[in-house]
């Protein structure tokens, strides 16, 4: 008996899905055939602060999806996924066309945490740090201020690893124009993602470039102030919400389980266990007794099984199962030509780690672009 095709959506670009685009061949030789929907410009977190300090040209941390694609020879619809009927087994899409599927993987990564929302006055002046392509935005916008010689007053929201790497970064842009960082870090605690010794270090070199931290809790947001919970004000020019990260809304619409934190809860073959035919990777999910924070690792490393297994559905193979590592390199980019490499216990702030930083994300979002063919014009 000859098996019927499966219709797989790979719903979303992020790092597992563009690894999987190169296994195109392996899933349709197990009659697999897979469609991409996603926008059309894929942003690597990698390079995101680098671009933000002006260190690297914009392009550099970005890659045409359509191009990746198409050299995959896998059918591409440049939109979003807005809504799932999973009794129908049909994608609603941004531009208003629905999809029918047999299996759906989503990659879709994560958007602004609690927090980005903060109500108030003052529209126009809040650059939360996701989604990524809205850093461009903020950039601009720094530069718009440099070019007059105004260091502006940025406030970035958020004392994990991701609001101190982009205020960092903020500082470095404002450092390359020859003028004085003012950048100040709203956190609620003292910080605990890092060893104590190299949080000391790290806050240490901040603070000699002008970065302070101040501890509190933002309640409403004025036109050019925030007021804490305490009844102190900050003042900003440039607020930069980065208050951690959480799975995008048509995550939660699915009506699946989810983690306490709002990701598709899978199970390690990456599936739902309650409807087999959806699985995720990356950001917006997590692999229920093995969670891990956001970090484009981790879906990397799932890229391979999710192929596999992908493959097992049109072959009719058993499933295999991901573990994530319970160690992983994180390496923060400090926007002035050094960075802080975390691994476990082990840390080592200095050029060295940033050289090791750019050298792994060059290497992979320059792998990606060879792979699609797109010649990077600078
Ligand atoms: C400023 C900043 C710097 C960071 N630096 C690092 C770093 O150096 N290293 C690191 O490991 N992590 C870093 N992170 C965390 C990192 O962003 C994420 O952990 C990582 O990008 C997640 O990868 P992913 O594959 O899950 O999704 P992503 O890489 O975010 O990709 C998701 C893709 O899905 C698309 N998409 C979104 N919604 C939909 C939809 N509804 N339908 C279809 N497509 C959709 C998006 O356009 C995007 O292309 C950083 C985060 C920030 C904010």
């Amino acid at each position: 008996m000859i098996r019927a095709r499966v219709r797989v959506v790979l719903a979303g670009a992020g790092h597992a899905h563009l690894l999987v685009l190169k296994h195109a061949g392996a899933l349709r030789a197990a009659r697999v055939e897979p469609i991409l929907v996603a926008p059309p410009t894929f942003h690597y977190s990698g390079l995101a602060t680098a671009v933000l300090s002006g260190a690297l040209p914009p392009g550099r941390a970005m890659l045409d999806v359509c191009a990746l694609a198409s050299r995959c020879g896998v059918p591409y619809l440049p939109a979003e996924v807005v809504a799932v009927d999973r009794g129908a087994r049909r994608l609603h899409l941004s531009d208003g066309q629905d999809l029918a599927y047999d299996a759906v993987s989503f990659n879709i990564g994560s958007v602004t945490g609690a927090g980005s929302d903060l109500p108030g006055e003052g529209e126009g002046e809040v650059w939360p740090v996701k989604p990524l392509s809205g850093l461009a935005g903020l950039r601009a916008r720094l530069d718009a201020s440099l070019a007059d010689r105004v260091s502006p007053s940025i406030l970035v929201a958020g004392g994990g690893p991701t609001g101190f790497e982009v205020a960092a970064a903020l500082a470095g842009r404002v450092e390359r124009a020859g003028l004085s960082p003012r950048v100040q870090i709203l956190r609620r605690s003292t910080p605990d993602w890092a060893p104590r010794r190299a949080l000391a270090r790290l806050s240490a070199a901040l603070q000699r470039r002008g970065i302070l931290q101040t501890s509190g809790e933002a309640a409403v947001r004025r036109p050019g102030e925030v007021l804490l919970s305490d009844g102190r004000t900050l003042p900003f020019d440039l607020l930069v919400p980065a208050t951690g990260l959480r799975a995008p809304d048509v995550i939660a619409d699915l009506g699946l389980p989810l983690s306490g934190d709002g990701r598709l809860a899978v199970a390690p073959t990456l599936q739902s266990p309650e409807d087999p035919r959806v699985f995720a990777v990356g950001d917006c999910a997590v692999i229920t007794g093995s969670p891990r924070p956001a970090a484009g690792v981790f879906g990397v490393r799932a890229a391979p099984i999710l192929a596999r297994n992908l493959a097992a559905l049109g072959a009719g193979r058993r499933l295999t199962t991901y573990a994530p590592q319970s160690r992983w390199l994180s390496i923060l980019d400090l926007g002035d030509g050094t960075g802080l490499a975390l691994r476990g216990r082990l840390w080592s702030l200095g050029r060295g780690a940033l050289m090791l930083k750019r050298r792994l994300d060059l290497g992979f979002v320059d792998g990606l672009r060879a792979a699609s063919g797109e010649v990077l014009e600078d």
